[in-house]
């Protein structure tokens, strides 16, 4: 996720060109696709903005222990009037809801299990966990047939799951399998800092049925037909960490394709800088998949909407603030949430514990990306020192109020005092380590680094043992201290860097 920065001031450094690829991405994700949990999800939107919805999960049972249950996030329910956790704060309330408030929810109204009627439950910390006991035991490497009927409320809401004047953002809406880590299912509920979520990659089949006032898009691949008086899509998406769409009703489009992969964005009817938005798409989806590694996928989208953070990323497609009126700021959000592609969603992370893994890559692979690619005129340098010197006032100011001030990059989201702090932490400061460590290694390191990390997690869930592990082997040296040094907060940060 991008929170809104209007941090960095803009010049010109570098020269690269972009280089499109083709490759046999068919083969890649046909092969890593097989065996993995796929879920079937029927949907239908209701003109009352519910959803009635089935999703039959063909749950493969990769946990590495034997289970007599299994768990599921139920996000929307973080969105009804008793939850207790929300996914937004007093501080943003205006933003989220500027209808005022709005509820929503996920009702779950049936289970069953291989065909047999299952009682459930609402499990958590905050009631928005799934569980389902088996009544027998699923052994590791077996399968289950899961099918779950549900109904879904959408909040009046621009938030990621929510409707807001011509568009609706449908970003985790459905029950999806808790991750399974130390022996247990990691039942994180959905706190408001940050991105909260860690999932497996899957495959999805997901048959849509709405209003003939609405364009859909989406992760993956859609087939759209109408029936009935409705459009009716059909969307694959194979090996995918997470399943969102979007539903616009005045949007204006264009694409173009990049290598194998055909690149979209959506942006109103009114708008000028349709193209100009689409080849920053392209350019930064050229620029990645050369400097870290190729896109898998054959679809990426962007999609200008109302959402109250700068903008979110999801596999295949990433949601953009249509709030943001600066020109310049917004093709940065475009760049931040296509670097989510590498790092978060081909290559995954516990978003929650270990969320600069993921933000500040996306942050720092921002700044490479305009410093090789001068004809945005934002310089590399100039996001560096601005990051630098926001930072150091940052922590100036908190300092002095409050007497003190974490400086840690590696506390779970919810352990940061406020969204400000999370975001100086983890993004701000998330680039100048990354600088810091191209001043000691060169570039061409930092990318080696990168491109390791991309390679040998691809599809995984990451860890910084891992992070760590490629880029120690691309530079030939120990950087465990170097990393903790700014992770813990104890690396020195100066004007003098
Ligand atoms: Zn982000």
């Amino acid at each position: 996720m991008k929170k809104f920065f209007y941090l960095f001031l803009t010049i010109i450094i570098a020269v690269f060109s972009c280089v499109s690829f083709t490759g046999c991405k068919k083969s890649e994700i046909d092969k890593i696709s097989k065996n993995l949990t796929t879920y079937a999800i029927s949907v239908e939107l209701n003109d009352d903005m519910m959803i009635s919805g089935a999703e039959t999960i063909d749950y493969v049972n990769d946990t590495g222990a034997d289970l007599e249950f299994l768990c599921l996030h139920l996000y929307p329910r973080a969105f009804r009037k008793d939850a207790s956790i929300k996914p937004y704060t007093a501080l943003n309330m205006a933003t989220c809801f500027p209808n005022g408030v709005s509820y929503g929810d996920l009702e779950v109204k049936s289970v069953s299990v291989d065909g047999e009627k299952k009682e459930f439950l609402y499990a958590g910390e905050d009631e928005d966990i799934l569980k389902i006991i088996f009544g027998f035991v699923l052994k590791n490497e077996h399968r289950a047939k899961i099918e779950i009927g549900f109904d879904l409320t959408i909040p009046n809401s621009t938030h990621r799951f929510g409707y807001f004047e011509n568009n609706i953002n449908l970003g985790n809406f459905y029950p999806v399998v808790c991750n399974f880590e130390n022996g247990e299912f990691d039942l994180t509920p959905y706190y408001s800092t940050g991105d909260p979520f860690c999932s497996k990659i899957a495959n999805y089949e997901v048959n849509f049925v709405y209003s003939k006032l609405f364009k859909l898009f989406s992760t993956g691949e859609i087939s759209t037909e109408e029936k009935d008086g409705k459009f009716c899509s059909t969307i694959s998406a194979k090996a995918v960490r997470d399943f969102a769409m979007c539903l616009t009703s005045k949007s204006a489009e264009k694409e173009e394709m990049v290598g194998q992969t055909k690149v979209v964005y959506a942006g109103y009817e009114t708008d000028e800088n349709i193209s100009a938005c689409l080849e920053v798409a392209k350019d930064s989806l050229s620029y990645f998949n050369s400097a870290f590694g190729k896109y898998p996928y054959s679809t990426l989208t962007v999609v200008k909407t109302p959402f109250l953070f700068g903008g979110m990323e999801y596999p295949g497609i990433v949601f953009i603030a249509d709030s943001i009126k600066d020109e310049t700021e917004f093709k940065k959000v475009i760049v931040h949430e296509i670097a989510h592609q590498w790092w978060y969603s081909v290559v995954g992370n516990n978003e929650t514990k270990e969320a600069w893994l993921d933000e500040s890559l996306a942050e720092y692979s921002t700044a490479l990306f305009f410093g090789d690619n001068e004809k945005y005129g934002v310089s590399y340098d100039e996001m560096v020192q601005s990051a630098l010197d926001s930072y150091l006032l940052y922590v100036d100011v908190i300092s002095t109020i409050r007497g003190d001030v974490n400086t840690k990059m590696n506390l779970a989201v919810f352990e940061y005092k406020n969204d400000y702090e999370y975001s100086y932490m983890v993004y701000v400061k998330g680039v100048i380590m990354f600088d810091s460590l191209k001043d000691a290694v060169g570039k061409q390191k930092i990318l080696a680094g990168l491109k390791k990390y991309y390679k040998d997690n691809k599809f995984k869930i990451a860890t910084k043992s891992d992070f760590y592990k490629a880029f120690e082997s691309a530079c030939h040296k120990d950087l465990e201290n170097f990393f903790e040094g700014y992770l813990n907060g104890t690396a020195i940060i100066s004007k003098i860097s």
